[in-house]
């Protein structure tokens, strides 16, 4: 593939890091040279252009360019109680590769060019993993955990997304059984949550030496451990044996979000799953977790606001399908959205949504930003991400690796 030469943008980037709104980077009348997968240049027009000779040109048109979002909290293979969720139960492996594939496809062509997953059935992950990778599925880049690891009737317990482990022993070894799976982190249910009929979002879930096992056995094979937690004194035990990050975290207090802060604890606040009655709608939610989704909602924002004020690291993560149509925009937006409104603002957002999470996945130096060396991994939007995160419904262009996946102005030849 020769090199490709993107001009008539404005880069938009992050170089902050995380706790300040400062520290965007802003390069008018810009051109980004890229060659094979990866940028090779990015610069003023006049500077970038005397090394693109021979170059195929791509005019953005006057549009915002940044890097690919980062979806830090999805699952391809979702199944929450009800009938849609019954139904990608019952799918088959055959079935469930393919619907996760259709997924990873429709978060691509949203702009998400890199997702987490943090609980996926049967290891199915790991085959759609290869597949993008071999170029026969299309999808972002995959980060993932594999199954989620829980006690015995724990939170999620009811799928094949999770493993149940008990006592230290049962945790190490639900910890290697994804390591030797191809798992990038480890995901760890440390309290109740939303979608458990038989349990509350503060129940405890795991002893101090199930959860300490879990971090030890991750950390020493040099892997990071993200928890789904609700209670603040769960959240503060684990903070405390060296947790990487909470998701959720619906009831935290100004203490536990202190200390958060203080050992660079991460909060992917899937903002979200407390404000989506439609969603839960469409799929058939029962009654029961509707109205306990819902009813978390305003101590949710308060535990946001809490976090926000101890100046705790926010992650972009939806928990909802990343492409689900929402509220006129995708559930991965709409999630920005909520983020940059409850206080976070569109210059943090964008990094919250970019080089936050690639440097909390340890990817730095290939996504996160539009820089030299990093993979061409880029969306281009007409409305400007710094004046508000809403901005990102207007994404009309997602190139990944130096691919053009979604063009809206070039015709259907061009989608996937
Ligand atoms: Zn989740």
């Amino acid at each position: 593939m020769g090199d490709l030469v993107i001009v008539n943008c404005t880069v938009v980037d992050s170089r902050a890091d995380g706790t300040t709104a400062e520290g965007a980077r802003v390069l008018t009348d810009a051109a980004v040279l890229v060659r094979g997968e990866r940028i090779v240049l990015t610069g003023p027009r006049e500077e970038v252009l005397p090394h693109a000779e021979g170059a195929r040109v791509i005019d953005l048109d006057g549009a915002h360019l940044t890097p690919g979002l980062v979806n830090m909290h999805t699952h391809f293979s979702l199944s929450l109680p009800g009938g849609a969720g019954e139904g990608v139960k019952n799918l088959n492996p055959h079935e469930l590769a393919l619907h996760m594939a259709d997924g990873a496809r429709r978060t691509l062509r949203c702009g998400v060019t890199t997702v987490r997953c943090v609980a996926e059935k049967d290891h199915a992950d790991f085959a759609l993993r290869r597949a993008i990778e071999a170029g026969t599925a299309t999808g972002p880049r995959i980060f993932t955990a594999g199954q989620a690891l829980v006690c015995t009737g724990g939170h999620g317990h009811e799928g094949s997304d999770t493993l149940e482990c008990d006592g230290a022993d049962g945790f190490r070894r639900g910890v290697r059984t994804q390591l030797r799976a191809g798992a990038d982190l480890i995901k760890v249910m440390i309290s109740g949550g939303i979608a458990g009929e038989h349990e509350r979002i503060d129940t405890p879930q795991l002893f101090s030496d199930e959860m300490a096992a879990v971090l030890a056995t991750a950390h020493a094979w040099g892997r990071k451990v993200t928890a789904h937690a609700g209670p603040a004194p769960v959240i503060a035990e684990a903070v405390e044996l060296g947790l990487d990050c909470v998701e959720h975290g619906y009831q935290l207090t100004p203490e536990v979000a202190a200390a958060m802060a203080a050992r660079g604890t991460a909060l992917v606040p899937t903002l979200i799953v407390t404000r989506c009655k439609e969603f839960f709608d469409e799929l058939g939610v029962p009654e029961w977790m509707q109205c306990r989704s819902l009813g978390a909602g305003p101590r949710h924002l308060e535990s946001y606001a809490m976090a926000l004020e101890a100046g705790v690291e926010m992650l972009l993560g939806s928990d909802m399908p990343p492409f689900w149509d929402f509220e006129g925009t995708n559930a991965t937006v709409r999630e920005l959205e909520h983020m940059s409104e409850g206080g976070l603002g569109p210059a943090r957002a964008l990094y919250a949504a970019t080089l936050g999470p690639a440097r909390w996945l340890g990817a730095a130096q290939d996504i996160g930003t539009v820089e030299e060396g990093r993979y061409a991994d880029l969306v281009a939007m007409d409305a400007d991400p710094l004046d508000s995160a809403s901005a990102f419904r207007t994404i009309r262009w997602v190139m990944k690796g130096g691919r053009v996946v979604r063009d809206d102005r070039a015709g259907e030849a061009n989608h996937v």
